[in-house]
């Protein structure tokens, strides 16, 4: 289906989802309007959507500020149904992803630098956030069987890769490709990739796959064996009493993933002198002190998932490495089981809905 140039299809249609009406009640089924899209739009038919430690947090509003009720969901796969009349890129038909974002300004410095996720005029979250750029309206994610994204941040998941498997890199490939790039994970770098989860078990692949040496810091004695399947050199059980102090300055780069409150100052210990700890995950407040900073003029740094640009070079990244996400498929009816159990460290290693479940 395709509008004519400048035409606006008042097609909207009502969409199938699952959504949190507050902070303590389970996700349950709902259905609401997507906006009607426009020439520069992209209609997509959602086929599976990763689900992120962060769609937790958000859910349980332990960021605060989430609005309800909120349809979670920025890891997500399928297909184009539609687009607008000014749109060149897209083809129905065509497999595409979507991920945090939906929307920027375009204009500021951050945006001209293909860097979007700083937008100065703040991006369009997937979910949870007002459309400011669009028609207002309050973003809603991938939990659900359609979504219309602006074409800019629409992305094309190359020829032969499974669609299920590739949905959890929209986040969590992202979010871990980004610094692993900028921080100079390759050949001859020791790389620590702390708490293996959604983003962990990714990110030891991606490392791999740059050719750095990549060892996995768990604190779950029952994920060693799996550390190595998916490709790490080595395995540091942060559970042992010993473990910081033998592996003092041993990383140049660490990432830490660890999406509950701990103690920063234990993991920069781990790295060399000059080197870099890079915080990824998320939690509401953790404990940090200028020592092991300074004593060893090492770094910290923070990373926010990627930009559009950077996202496409990531899945092509993927593609010709064959990196995937390993996964274990859902119905949407088991979303909040499947909570439960993110939160118990016990799913190998994301949870993506087969979003069919809701049709
Ligand atoms: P996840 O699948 O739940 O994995 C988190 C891992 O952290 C767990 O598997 C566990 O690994 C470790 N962990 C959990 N509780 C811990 C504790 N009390 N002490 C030590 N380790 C603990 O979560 P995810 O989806 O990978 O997300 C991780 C974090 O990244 C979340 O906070 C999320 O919001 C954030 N995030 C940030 C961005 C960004 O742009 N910066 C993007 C996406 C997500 P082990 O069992 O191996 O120790
Ligand atoms: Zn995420």
């Amino acid at each position: 289906m395709r509008w004519g140039k400048g035409e606006l299809c008042t097609a909207m249609t009502t969409v199938n989802a699952y959504a949190a009406q507050n902070a303590t009640s389970p996700l349950a089924p709902f259905s609401f309007e997507r906006r009607d899209p426009g020439p520069h739009d992209v209609v997509i038919d959602i086929a599976y959507c990763g689900i992120c430690h962060s769609d937790v947090h958000a859910v349980r509003d332990e960021w605060g500020g989430t609005r309800f009720p909120i349809v979670p969901g920025h890891e997500i796969a399928g297909h184009v149904a539609a687009a607008g009349g000014a749109v060149q890129r897209w083809r129905a038909g065509d497999a595409v992803g979507v991920g945090c974002m939906v929307n920027s300004c375009h204009t500021c410095s951050a945006c001209k630098d293909h860097e979007e996720q700083y937008c100065e005029r703040g991006m369009t979250a997937t979910y949870n956030a007002y459309d400011k750029y669009g028609d207002g309206t309050l973003t809603r994610g991938g939990y659900s069987t359609r979504i219309v994204v602006h074409e800019d941040f629409v992305l094309r998941i190359p020829a032969g890769m499974p669609l299920d498997r590739t949905a959890p890199l929209l986040c969590a490939g992202i979010t871990t490709y980004s610094p692993l790039r900028r921080f100079g994970a390759g050949a001859g770098c020791a790389v620590g990739i702390v708490g293996l989860g959604g983003l962990g078990h990714v990110a030891v692949k991606i490392a791999k796959a740059m050719g750095a040496h990549v060892t996995m810091i768990s604190h779950s004695e029952a994920k060693r064996a799996d550390a190595r399947q998916l490709g790490a050199d080595d395995f540091l059980l942060t559970r042992e009493a010993s473990a910081f102090k033998e592996n003092a300055k041993r990383f140049h780069l660490v990432l830490d993933t660890i999406s509950a409150a701990h103690d920063y100052n234990a993991y920069l210990g781990l790295l060399r002198r000059g080197g870099t700890m890079v915080l990824i995950g998320l939690p509401d407040a953790a404990p940090l002190s200028a020592g092991p900073l300074i004593h060893q003029r090492r770094q910290l740094a923070g990373s926010l998932i990627g930009g559009i640009r950077e996202t496409q070079e990531m899945l092509d990244f993927c593609a010709a490495h064959g990196v995937l996400a390993d996964i274990e498929t859902i119905p949407a009816q088991r979303i909040n089981e499947a909570y439960d159990r993110m939160l118990r460290s016990d799913v190998r290693y994301r949870f993506v809905i087969d979003i069919n479940s809701l049709r």
